[in-house]
């Protein structure tokens, strides 16, 4: 291969590269005179031979084997039977024949080529025959390519070298195979003409580079071991094992060891009937002795590439391997510069020739590849995208995410639309999640270290399948203890490959080797091309600013999807008025940054834009504003009610007396001093609205020149302070005339300003009046005669003219008696004004008049006033600040404030302690449903330990609204006294609590969504009110949850719970707490345990295997509620997951009991001794008795008896089941709460 050089190298080996199918296609029937006799490629024979291999495991002559030609393998490297399928019929044929010689229990061969048995002579010849054959393989393409010369056809010339490459891999793989001494000579040429070769072909590539066709993915391997090929007792051994190894973390040598055991108590147990059959031999016989054998065997191993990190700057250095090395060398010293123009980084490496901290990263190529070979993949990918097709309007309702607009609108390489344009291809999308998180657990103490993982989901799948971590994706783990630096945007360096790998993904497409359904079919290969794409990322904001490369939440910069961005605006709530960031602009400043030659440069160019760098803009179709969501269960549970719960409301260790807001959270006294300070609330003391400052998108033209130090330049002009002209003879423009007056006043004013201009005392007496209207309006009698008086002095040309500037003019109120009147009247129309028209002492009554009531009566600094009776003028000259020079502004300002209230806003004052109290005890008595996670009754004290976002989620929509209402609404009976002063607060509480259960609806209408917007609305402006000050860049972000809604679906389709729940079976994986050792563990284990859990799930699987299945998957909390909730929570309400699952397996399970039935009950049924039950199945679920202990529910609701006075549904609490009648189930309920009163009730519930 010509790029033989680190994951080029990988790749290389994984799959050969070529050019279009039907390219290759045709390339197939041209190359028949290619060395080898051809043969139809789907070969029935060979086929046959395959099953019969099997089933009778005789082995085939090599005679057999010679029939069967080298190029009937299509485009891939690996040939349908001439590689592992016929040596492992062979490996297991002399397998056979050696238990029957000598039936020890050794390990069995692992099914390679790699013939561990002494070479009979035939061996040995069988592998100087194949050597020979791949020569001829590789004299074939030398002379294919040979014949090309500069002046062929370039379509020949891919063609080719395609071919040659593919042949070339093939070789390569297969000639590591041969290991048999005689054939020694054979090799050692192959291999020198494979890489003269290589070089030959390196030389071509560098003209003619191959980047446009599919990316071929080889899993052949996939489909050699096949689940039917091992019987019952090996599989459930081999279960046995693995549960050791994967789910429990044993050791190899411990796991190793369970092996051998357990083929030691196999035999025994047929040493009781007289000792093993020939078939129990050969199940005791494929049990392996070792652990890596039986992984191999099910393909579990995990092929990641090592990466060399710098611990300076986080670039990750790829491995390059030397020839014939599977050891993987880097540089000694790292060579990224951080900007273009810095010095190369220059940190070492290596420690002890190894790298001193490392990134593996596991190839989506490697991991889709398995995950189409798996049963009914394929086609539930294609269901997505039919079901998608099908509907053609966007349902109104949200339910799943093929409901978004998201899926419809989104386009593929060709400009069509993904899905529904998608042709004959598969197309698949995925859900990027990634976090940080402490390996050793969430300790009380805050984070010690800092681990990342990342994460993808198929959307494809049904919800169900989705979140299985069997079908989780996980690219690799990122080493702690810190986090990379945000600040040079070093998280992009651990997503490079894996954006590579989308990026052709989506605009190359994938081709793996085969796919389950062609496999089946008995296709030679898989023909169909698959694309990928990452719809959306969602991470909490910590993550998703470094990941997405934007500046953090806590800068100017908060909010990258709208064009709202300064931090005194996150309080905003008028979202109507909100305008979506602009993507051109995003890009521009990530391109700008990431190309800056300084480090200054790069600070500048992130505090215009908001923008550092990510790897996700490779993806050419990359949008943040539409695919970096807002993670709806950290920002709403885990911040917005978290918080104000703790700090807001102070149910946070709470002390007698104190006042809720700026309290310091629990830890040690260091520690409270600087979270204190840091907690400080902005000092609010009025409200204002403000007009938002421009966003700098809207400040800067865009493509302003590609070069950074023209874009600073640019800056800097734009920040500077424009020249300061002098604009007294400039016209403001007033919207409200009509053109007629807009032309009449215009030469109007040229016959004023002509005067004006050439003459030095007027042009004063210009800026003069002006000052004498801004100063504040005379309140007495006498001042505004004074007043009066003072605009009578100037004279008639500056009046007229600052008149028709304002269009002011006498009305015939001013204007006074008689004649005058008429002289008014249409003023405002005529082109031209003179003095005989108007008198001095008219247009100072107008002036007088326009001072005292058309405008505010502060003083104002001209030309900025605000008129009373219409719009403010538009001041076209003045430029930014105009004419004013900064110290005018101030001034102004500092007036303006000192206008305005100057105490500060305090906070309601919260009886904490009390509020803490009867939440805790509404957290004690109130009865939940067991599907709902019950929070810790010491909540809000430090002993409850860290509450998770289901708790938030569960005290917000039960426990804190209970509680609330029962002390802070007047009407309840144990209102507390201040009840009616605490009702704005019970509000704004109640409507965090609407908007939370809005947002999690299953299915999410118009009207939720619009209530979930209008409830964070009304919880801000009641958070504003109550608690001033307090507001979270999360609380601007929340609104923009309800975009997603649309485009992404009900939130349950994005919200991070099923990830967070990965991340908590990550902290349970067992390892050696060795930071730069653990991550690989971690990433090992997670993939092991998706192989071992796929393999698990298959179809053929005997029912013994399956049943291991379900009780582990209850043994290791596969079946929790945030898996299953994810799919269909409406049909599982009120059930647990548990008793579902226990209730599909047997629908009809009654429990029976024997217990000590009451007197009075027995004799109303006239049955002394009935039959008992302590559950029986519910329409979901179970019912249940509470007194024996039960799965399933005890309190129901129910339809009084028909004889009964009441009408309405009553509530109880089952406390007995019993038969009656026949087939009858019958049930006692109690009033449980008034039980004296109401007594024994009798129900049939059939
Ligand atoms: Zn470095
Ligand atoms: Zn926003």
């Amino acid at each position: 291969m010509p790029r033989k050089k680190g994951y080029e190298q990988f790749l290389s080996s994984k799959l050969a590269e070529g050019p279009g199918v039907s390219a290759s296609e045709d390339h197939l029937t041209s190359n028949e005179d290619a060395p080898s006799p051809t043969q139809s490629p789907s070969n029935p024979v060979s086929r046959l031979l395959k099953k019969e291999g099997k089933k009778q495991r005789t082995f085939s002559a090599p005679a057999n084997r010679n029939r069967i030609p080298l190029h009937q393998e299509e485009d891939y490297s690996s040939p349908s039977l001439f590689d592992e399928n016929l040596v492992d019929e062979l490996a297991n044929a002399l397998e056979k024949t050696r238990v029957k010689s000598q039936p020890d229990l050794s390990d069995a061969p692992s099914s390679t080529s790699r013939a561990p048995f002494k070479a009979p002579s035939a061996v040995g010849r069988r592998a100087v025959i194949t050597a020979e054959r791949l020569r001829d393989t590789i004299t074939g393409a030398q002379r294919d390519l040979h014949m090309l010369s500069k002046n062929s056809v370039s379509e020949l010339i891919y063609t080719t070298l395609d071919n040659v490459e593919r042949h070339l891999a093939y070789v390569s793989k297969k000639i590591k195979e041969i290991h048999h001494p005689d054939a020694d000579g054979q090799v050692r040429a192959i291999t020198q003409e494979i890489e003269g070769l290589e070089q030959v072909l390196c030389t071509w590539r560098r003209d003619y580079p191959d980047n446009f066709s599919p990316i071929k993915i080889d899993n052949s391997k996939l489909f050699v071991n096949t689940i039917d090929k091992w019987n019952t007792p090996t599989l459930i051994a081999y279960t046995i094992a693995l549960v050791s190894r994967v789910f429990e973390g044993v050791a190899r040598r411990g796991s190793s060891a369970l092996l051998k055991l357990l083929k030691i108590y196999g035999l025994s147990i047929t040493l009781l009937t007289g000792g093993p059959s020939l078939q129990q031999t050969k199940a005791l016989e494929d049990i392996p002795e070792s652990i890596e054998t039986l992984e191999t065997r099910l393909n579990m191993d995990v092929p990641s590439i090592p990466h060399a990190v710098c611990p300076c700057c986080s670039y990750t250095h790829p491995p390059m391997y030397p020839k014939n090395s599977r050891t993987p060398l880097y540089p000694t010293h790292c060579t990224e510069r951080i900007t273009q123009d810095s010095e190369p980084c220059g940190a070492e490496l290596l420690f002890d020739s190894k790298p001193i901290k490392t990134y593996h990263y596991y190839s989506f190529y490697e991991w889709f590849g398995r995950f189409i070979a798996h049963p009914g993949i394929e086609q539930y990918g294609d269901k997505f995208c039919d079901d998608v097709s099908a509907t053609v309007e966007v349902p109104e309702v949200r339910r799943d995410f093929k409901d978004g607009t998201f899926v419809r609108s989104f386009k593929g390489h060709d400009g069509k639309l993904y899905i529904t344009e998608r042709g004959e291809e598969g197309r698949w999308l995925f859900l990027l999640f990634a976090d940080f998180f402490n390996v050793e657990g969430n300790s009380l103490h805050g984070k010690t270290s800092s681990t990342g993982v990342t994460g993808l989901v198929c959307l494809n799948l049904p919800p169900a399948m989705r979140n299985n971590q069997a079908w989780v994706y996980i690219p690799g783990i990122i080493q702690g203890r810190q986090e990379p630096d945000a600040k040079q945007s070093e998280h992009r360096h651990y997503w490079r490959l894996l954006v590579t790998e989308f990026e052709a993904g989506y605009s190359r497409g994938l081709r793996p080797f085969h796919t389950h359904t062609t496999h089946q079919m008995g296709l030679d290969s898989n023909k169909r091309i698959f694309r990928v794409a990452i719809a959306g990322a969602s991470m909490d904001f910590k993550a998703a600013r470094p990941f997405g490369g934007f500046l953090d939440v806590t800068s100017h910069h908060t909010c990258f999807l709208c064009k709202c961005w300064h931090l005194t605006h996150i309080g905003r709530t008028d979202f109507e008025n909100w305008r979506p960031a602009d993507i051109a602009f995003l890009k521009k400043g990530t391109q700008e940054w990431l190309t800056a030659p300084t480090i200054a440069q790069r600070k500048q160019i992130e505090n215009f834009y908001g923008t550092r760098s990510s790897e996700l803009w490779r993806l050419p179709y990359w949008k943040p504003t539409l695919q970096l969501l807002i993670e709806p269960m950290h920002t709403l549970f885990l911040i917005l009610e978290q918080r104000f719960a703790r700090r807001a409301l102070g149910l946070d260790n709470p002390e007698p007396d104190g006042i809720a807001l700026d309290e310091p959270e629990q830890g040690n006294l260091k520690r409270k001093k600087a979270k204190s300070s840091k907690k400080k609330l902005a000092y609010i003391s009025f409200y204002h609205e403000f007009t938002p400052p421009p966003h700098p998108s809207d400040l800067t033209p865009l493509g302003m020149g590609t070069e950074t130090g023209r874009t600073s330049d640019a800056l800097r002009e734009l920040f500077d302070e424009p020249e300061v002209q002098d604009q007294r003879l400039s016209l403001l423009e007033w919207n409200d005339l009509t053109p007629e007056q807009n032309s009449a006043r215009l030469s109007r004013n040229e016959q004023f300003v002509s005067t004006i201009q050439g003459d030095p005392r007027a042009f004063q007496a210009v800026y003069d009046l002006y000052q004498s209207l801004s100063s504040p309006a005379p309140v007495k009698e006498a001042e505004k005669q004074k007043f009066l008086k003072k605009l009578s002095s100037y004279r008639w040309i500056v009046l007229a003219f600052v008149c028709n500037n304002l269009v002011e003019f006498p009305t015939p109120k001013h204007g006074g008696e008689g004649e005058n009147e008429k002289k008014v009247n249409g003023l405002l129309s005529r082109s031209s004004l003179h003095k005989g028209d108007v008198t001095v002492k008219m247009f100072a009554q107008a002036l007088a008049h326009w001072r005292l009531h058309k405008v505010e009566s502060d003083r104002f600094k001209w030309p900025h006033f605000i008129p009373k009776d219409k719009q403010l003028p538009s001041i076209p000259w003045l430029h930014l600040h105009g004419k004013f020079g900064k110290s005018d502004l101030v001034q102004h300002l500092v007036e303006w404030r000192m206008n305005k209230p100057l105490e500060r806003l305090v906070p309601v004052k919260i009886d904490s302690t009390y509020v803490l109290q009867r939440l805790q005890q509404a957290v004690r008595e109130v009865i939940t449903p067991s599907w709902v996670t019950r929070p810790p009754e010491e909540v809000g004290l430090k002993r409850a330990g860290t509450l998770k976002a289901d708790h938030w989620r569960t005290l917000f929509s039960i426990h804190l609204p209970l509680a609330l209402i029962s002390i802070w609404d007047e009407d309840s009976p144990s209102a507390a006294d201040n009840a009616s002063k605490m009702a704005p607060v019970l509000q704004t509480s109640m409507h965090l609590t609407c908007a939370s259960i809005a947002m999690t609806r299953n299915n999410l209408s118009l009207e939720c969504r619009n209530l979930f917007r209008e409830s964070i609305r009304a919880h801000i402006e009641g958070l504003k009110l109550n608690f001033p000050g307090f507001m979270l860049p999360s609380h601007h972000l929340s609104f923009h949850i309800f975009d997603f809604m649309d485009s992404f679906s009900n939130v349950r389709n994005w919200w991070a719970f099923p990830f967070e729940t990965l991340i908590g079976k990550m902290q349970r994986i067992s390892t050696n707490h060795k930071i730069g050792e653990l991550e690989l563990t971690i990433l090992e284990s997670i993939c092991k345990n998706a192989t071992f859990r796929r393999w698990m799930m298959l179809p053929d699987c005997p029912e013994l295997v399956k049943f291991c299945r379900n009780l582990l998957d209850k043994a290791y909390g596969y079946d929790k509620r945030n898996e299953l909730a994810q799919n269909d929570a409406d049909d599982l309400q009120g059930a647990n997951p548990k008793e579902v699952l226990e209730y599909s397996a047997n629908p009809t399970a009654r429990r029976q009991v024997t217990i000590k039935f009451p007197m009075d009950i027995a004799k109303k049924i006239g049955n002394l001794n009935p039959i008992c039950f302590s559950q029986v199945p519910a329409p979901k679920g179970f019912y249940g008795t509470p007194a024996l202990q039960p799965v399933g529910n005890s309190y129901v609701c129910y339809r009084p008896p028909k004889n009964s006075s009441r009408e309405a549904s009553l509530m109880g609490q089952i406390r007995y089941i019993f038969e009656h009648g026949g087939t009858t189930n019958m049930a006692i309920l109690i009033q449980f709460w008034d039980m004296q009163q109401d007594g024994n009730l009798l129900r049939s519930m059939q």
